[in-house]
């Protein structure tokens, strides 16, 4: 097939050209198809119709990936360049992404469906900034010197010290939500630390790794370093379970996260997890409403709710309740359904068709079961993957809605009284990702935050992300941290050198 037909107005002439052609992937420095020669359709979500086609990869093509990476790790340059002429790199792929801003956004948007103004100001933006913070650390992943005892050598003399080694081949699994900045969170600090990779996007988005992947052949990346493998989740399987594959970060369901671990579980390969969350956000009658309101509502609506971190259960004061939840209800109401092309919309379509079947599904479960939509409460219009920002109110603890990851516009609302204490509500959930908390008393939200068992607690914001702010799940959302020195962590490992003196 061929490519964007009726593009929307407005498309950067070069992301036109982009996608004007067949896709192929890039793997050992070289743009190739798939060894089979099959492809799969990439779809623009808001209109369903295709972009343009990438390779459909199967288990040989794996192969072929991470035998380059490998061969890179083992005997290629990447490591025996020095720290600096790595950190010169990264920062000039963070250049290369921000020369190419439009493009990049554009091309996210018509793979995504997100609004092309949030693409670029925070997808795109992020994406580089990313980079240029990794490119930092690729001069200062230092070991320590350790004073030694050695009990059965009494009188010897060591010099003892660590160093961090990268790990060598990884795999990065990555979701359609945010595809260019979950690239950036596991290709970044992978770098730095002097791993080879192959990157594996989500079926649904693969399109801006790949202009990612013109931008680290450009700057120079020695071949088999950066690989981009497209296709389904047996491409994502086959890397898991691959014998000579060192590590596997992935970022996605929960359900396929458990599916890693045990395909890890062969040469024990290094596993972290980014997953879902069900995350709560706590808000306290003598918060600031003015502030709250439009700050937990953007705290589920943002990226049409598709995101990890969305605090889709509001936990209110009782005595705020009415107040609190109409306020969001309007908020919600208000919001500019339409395509993300248009940069006035501040919703757009969901992913896909399945995507908005089974958001659709857990409202009507919610409504059936008994709740009721302050605001919205289904599809929006007739045609297009468009789902009303939702809340739901009237939500008892046992409800589907309330206890499970919906990935979509929609939150729940339930009161609480502060007598009893918020702990048991807050962690009433098998994720820990994220949480945030609403209040002007600064010692309520120390005590708050401590109890909530979450990887991050947002104190009066929500999504307040930084790069340099360690980011993971703790119980069922993940393993490991990405961002800040978490990610140096997870791309290198220690060794102990003992020197008798
Ligand atoms: P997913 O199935 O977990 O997919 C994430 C990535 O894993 C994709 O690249 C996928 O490839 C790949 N994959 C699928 N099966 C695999 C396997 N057996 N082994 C290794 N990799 C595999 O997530 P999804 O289908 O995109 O979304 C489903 C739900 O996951 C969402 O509704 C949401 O609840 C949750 N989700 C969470 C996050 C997050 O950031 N925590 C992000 C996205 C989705 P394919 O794309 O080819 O299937
Ligand atoms: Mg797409």
């Amino acid at each position: 097939m061929t490519a964007v037909i009726s593009s929307p107005a407005g498309l950067d002439s070069r992301v036109v050209e982009f996608v004007s052609r067949p896709k192929q992937m890039y793997v050992d420095g070289q743009w190739i198809d798939a060894l089979s020669g099959a492809t799969f359709e990439t779809l623009d979500p808001a209109t369903g119709e295709a972009i343009t086609t990438v390779p459909h990869s199967g288990v040989a093509d794996v192969d072929r990936a991470v035998a380059a990476a490998r061969r890179a790790f083992e005997s290629g340059p990447w490591r025996a360049l020095t720290p600096a002429q790595r950190q010169r790199m990264l920062w000039q792929i963070g250049e290369g992404i921000l020369s190419r801003a439009e493009q990049f956004a554009q091309l996210e948007t018509i793979d995504n469906g997100k609004s092309v103004a949030v693409a670029q100001a925070v997808d795109v933006t992020w994406a580089a900034e990313i980079f240029f913070y990794y490119a930092g650390w690729a001069t200062k992943i230092e070991g320590t010197t350790i004073p030694v005892s050695v009990p059965w050598a009494p009188g010897g003399r060591f010099h003892a010290f660590t160093v961090r080694e990268p790990v060598g081949v990884c795999a990065q699994i990555i979701p359609w939500n945010f595809p260019l900045v979950m690239a950036a969170f596991k290709v970044a600090p992978a770098l730095a630390c002097g791993n080879t990779l192959i990157l594996k996007p989500a079926e649904q988005t693969p399109l801006t790794a790949l202009l990612l992947a013109e931008v680290i052949a450009e700057v120079g990346v020695p071949d088999g370093v950066f690989n981009v493998v497209t296709g389904y989740g047996d491409v994502g399987a086959a890397l898991s379970s691959h014998p000579d594959v060192d590590k596997v970060a992935f970022t996605g369901s929960t359900e396929v996260g458990k599916k890693i671990v045990n395909a890890a579980s062969g040469n024990l390969k290094k596993v972290s997890l980014e997953l879902g969350g069900k995350s709560p956000q706590v808000i306290f009658a003598d918060a600031d409403l003015a502030t709250a309101i439009p700050g937990a509502a953007s705290g589920f609506l943002f990226n049409h709710g598709q995101a990890c971190t969305a605090g889709t259960r509001l936990l209110v004061e009782d005595s705020i309740f009415d107040e609190f939840t109409a306020g969001v209800a309007d908020f919600a109401r208000a919001q500019k359904i339409g395509p993300g092309m248009d940069p006035t919309n501040d919703i757009g379509p969901l992913i896909s068709q399945d995507q908005l079947t089974k958001v659709t599904g857990y409202i009507d479960a919610g409504l059936a079961a008994g709740a009721r939509a302050l605001a919205g409460g289904g599809r929006h219009g007739d045609h297009g993957f468009y789902v009303e920002p939702t809340l739901l109110v009237d939500v008892r603890r046992d409800f589907s809605v309330y206890q499970e990851e919906i990935f979509g516009p929609v939150a729940v609302a339930v009161p609480f009284n502060r007598a009893e204490g918020i702990e048991a509500a807050a962690n009433d959930t098998p994720y820990g990702l994220a949480a945030s908390v609403w209040t002007r008393d600064v010692s309520r939200a120390h005590e708050v935050a401590s109890q909530i068992k979450a990887g991050t607690v947002w104190i009066n914001c929500h999504n307040a992300f930084d790069t340099a702010l360690p980011f993971g799940g703790y119980k069922q959302s993940g393993w490991g941290r990405e961002l800040g020195a978490g990610a140096i962590a997870e791309y290198t490992q220690t060794k102990s050198v003992n020197i008798a003196l």
